[in-house]
């Protein structure tokens, strides 16, 4: 496996090729894309194989203690992707992703990262500077597919339309989500939540199942927040919305595909859960 840090660099690896973007302290859910991606470019001979990178990107923070305090452990990733079956790792600096602290191209925003009530409302900004890195990744890396996780299902819906739009080059595929035994969804932030509060966020899955269970939204979002509230959790948004659009589900027969998506504080740590709705 090669590791690489600069555009030189990047841009001399053959292609096609798979690529896996990540902000690094990776864990099993991390490996799992990359086990996707490096399976796809061997079943499709694809030369360039799959190349993982990672970039902490400072545009997407709001908060620049929670860019500060943000995990990195690049002998450990190393490790994992090497393991997973990556070709390389491209582990850039601020100044090569943006060269002369130019401010790389800002897309207009996808209509799916600005729906009322998700995202946008609570991390104002975020979608942006998704755009951007992404955006930016594409140009340096030139991959033919980028695999995402569902774990971050809005975001997986703002980079496949955002893609469609600029990069139509780039097929976008989604990966599972990858859980603790318990039911956890792994997440790099995880790390930061105390023992009590690393019980408590289990109410996050917990209130998915029930979500399941209803067949009518009001129902579903109803008993995820009593799950939720069980552990004295207030959600930023426990609901039901259409898959692709995350528009609010019109009164009258469901669409065919729906997700229950919930992100909630729990202490210190903000967790992000969803799954296909209904079971
Ligand atoms: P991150 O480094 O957290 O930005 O995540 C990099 C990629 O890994 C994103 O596409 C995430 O959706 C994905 N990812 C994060 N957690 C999981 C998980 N538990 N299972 C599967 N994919 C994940």
């Amino acid at each position: 496996m090669r590791t690489l840090t600069t555009a030189r660099e990047i841009d001399a690896l053959e292609r096609p090729l798979v690529l896996v973007p990540t902000m690094g302290a990776l864990h099993k859910g991390h490996a799992s894309l990359v086990r996707f991606g490096a399976l796809m470019a061997r079943r499709n001979n694809v030369p360039g194989g799959c190349v993982v990178s990672i970039f902490v990107n400072p545009t997407q923070f709001s908060e620049q203690s929670d860019f500060a305090r943000y995990p990195r452990t690049p002998q450990e990733d190393a490790e994992i992707c090497r393991a997973a079956g990556a070709a390389a790792v491209f582990s850039p600096s601020v100044l090569e992703v943006y060269p002369d602290g130019a401010p790389a191209r800002v897309p207009d925003l996808p209509a799916v990262a600005i729906r009322p009530g998700l995202e946008d409302a609570h991390r104002p900004g975020h979608f942006a500077g998704v755009c951007q890195v992404v955006l930016r990744l594409f140009e340096l890396i030139r991959p033919t597919v980028a695999v995402f996780g569902e774990k971050d299902w809005q975001q997986l819906q703002v980079v496949t339309a955002m893609a469609a739009r600029e990069s139509p080059g780039v097929g976008i595929v989604g990966a599972p989500t990858v859980r603790e035994r318990d039911g956890l969804a792994l997440s790099s932030r995880n790390r930061f939540l105390t023992p009590i509060d690393r019980g408590r966020a289990l109410a996050l899955s917990r209130a998915l199942a029930e979500a399941i269970r209803h067949d009518d939204p009001e129902r579903a979002q109803g008993a995820m927040r009593q799950t939720l509230a069980a552990e004295s959790i207030d959600p930023d948004y426990a609901v039901v919305r259409e898959s692709r659009t995350l528009m609010a589900i019109p009164t009258g027969p469901t669409p065919e595909t729906c997700r229950a998506l919930i992100a909630a504080r729990v202490g210190s740590v903000r967790l992000l859960d969803n799954t296909s709705w209904p079971g």
